[in-house]
């Protein structure tokens, strides 16, 4: 049957050589269309082997499909996808959305040319950070603020400015590796800071840091939030301000990846779990990193903040030309710092701060209306809505279950497993969970824009062939 059909798809050359698909080369480069026959050809292909289809299309439709694809660009690799994991940062799906504003704002700088550095006031060159320094102060308390590329980098910076060629004091219990090549102790190595480790994987004493200063030749403390794991049972850690009181005492600095966190407390938007960026720094930690676009649900960033003295210094590094942050992050960094200057404004414009703070109620409800719309569209599907647990992602909140809810269901034709790879492989890709033998389509993280496109991916599903699956 499937070899029938492969059999059946046309060969490129043919295709090229018709007129619609020739005229097409007056206004794409050949290479293009060619490219997109191609594509195009290889989509039939893989949906002949997964049994997707039953007939391969006529010669129009599929020149018509190859005209479309001309038309919208279609051999993009990197594309949208619907995310119904209820992981709100997802890291493999590109952390934080933007929502309109942002990405309103995002258009419009990009199409055209800013003032990046450009000091339009005194018609001299400028400062990229002088965008988002003042806020982000303002938004923080910090003395001082930059930005880089990402907070790996943002790492990276802090600890070879201020303590390369010296000596690092760091818990056991905070060498953490974070998505697989971000490690502490690898990133301090490069760094050029030497590090002392103290204490255990489950328990550090201040006397431990006191050692590591006065007899083994610490002379500052370095902290790395441990956002990926929880350690249970007996643990024991120093806080930032009993760090900060030896450091200080020492002429040493404490300097604390904080990884992630909100600007506002999280209270302001109902949430009861999460941490502020700027905690560490009121508890007397002299430079924080934190991400852009983990809690803070903006761009791709990392974010540094500190005493004036050692941000200047980190600004003055020539890795810091490296490391820098783009025009387009920077943008939507700042509109992001503009919306958080009001809790209401930011969870209403920053969408991952609205999927964090969705109650389970809001969840239900939206399930509701999902598992409503399906069964429309299939009367016969057996779609329910269930309770499950969310997460916030990305390495910002480790431990902490969302109360969320989903649609549950199983088809006719094929395993929920199947289901999931199948939902992949759709032009418009839909990314969601398997359970016990039933797909899950959290709502957490669908807009309201995504859930006829949810239908239709389940649709699909439904009107697959019977039997040859399972
Ligand atoms: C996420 C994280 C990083 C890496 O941040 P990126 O923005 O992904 O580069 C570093 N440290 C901690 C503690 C983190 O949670």
């Amino acid at each position: 049957m499937t070899s029938r059909l492969l059999r059946q798809i046309p060969k490129t050359d043919n295709i090229l050589s018709r007129p619609a698909i020739k005229a097409a080369q007056d206004h794409y480069p050949y290479a293009f269309v060619k490219a997109t026959v191609q594509a195009c050809l290889d989509d039939l292909r893989e949906k002949a082997l997964h049994d997707r289809i039953d007939t391969i299309p006529p010669m129009e439709a599929i020149e018509d499909t190859i005209l479309s694809w001309l038309q919208a660009g279609h051999l993009n690799h990197l594309k949208r996808v619907i995310n119904a994991t209820g992981v709100v940062l997802h890291t493999n799906l590109g952390r934080a959305p933007l929502g309109e504003a942002a990405a309103a704002h995002l258009a419009e700088l990009a199409k055209g040319y800013c003032n990046l550095e450009y000091d339009l006031e005194n018609g001299k060159r400028g400062s990229r950070y002088a965008h988002v320094e003042k806020l982000l102060c303002e938004l923080t308390g910090a003395e001082a603020a930059m930005v880089v590329n990402n907070n790996a980098g943002a790492v990276f910076l802090m600890l070879n400015t201020l303590a390369k060629g010296k000596k690092v004091a760091v818990s056991r219990g905070e060498l953490v590796e974070i998505g697989g090549s971000f490690r502490i102790p690898e990133i301090m190595y490069e760094s050029g800071a030497e590090m002392v480790e103290i204490g255990c994987t489950n328990k550090t004493h201040p006397r431990d840091y006191e050692r590591a200063m006065d007899e083994l030749g610490a002379e500052h403390i370095f902290k790395a939030y441990t956002s990926n794991f929880v350690i249970n049972g007996f643990t024991e850690s120093v806080s930032v301000a009993e760090m900060a009181k030896m450091a200080h005492e020492r002429g040493g600095l404490v300097l604390f990846d904080q990884g992630s966190g909100f600007l506002f407390p999280p209270e302001a938007m109902g949430m009861h779990v999460g941490n502020l960026a700027c905690a560490g720094l009121k508890d007397g930690a002299d430079v924080v990193c934190f991400s852009g676009d983990k809690l803070l649900g903006s761009a791709q960033c990392g974010i540094l903040l500190g005493k004036k003295e050692y941000i200047e210094r980190i600004k003055k590094n020539q890795l810091t030309r490296m490391l820098r942050i783009d025009k387009l992050s920077l943008a939507v960094l700042e509109i992001c710092l503009q919306f958080c200057r009001d809790p209401k404004l930011a969870q209403e414009k920053i969408p991952a701060l609205r999927m964090l703070s969705m109650t389970e109620q809001e969840c239900r409800f939206n399930a509701e209306q999902l598992c409503g719309m399906i069964r429309e569209a299939i009367p016969t599907c057996d779609a329910k809505v269930i309770s499950v647990k969310d997460e916030a992602g990305g390495g910002s909140m480790a431990g902490v279950l969302l109360d969320g809810a989903a649609v549950a269901m199983s088809f006719p034709s094929v395993t929920a497993e199947r289901a999931e790879t199948l939902l992949h492989l759709r032009e418009l890709p839909v990314v969601a969970r398997v359970s016990r033998d039933c797909l899950l389509l959290s709502v957490r993280t669908l807009f309201e824009e995504d859930l006829p496109e949810v239908v239709e991916a389940v649709r699909e599903l439904y009107a697959l062939p019977m039997g040859r699956e399972r």
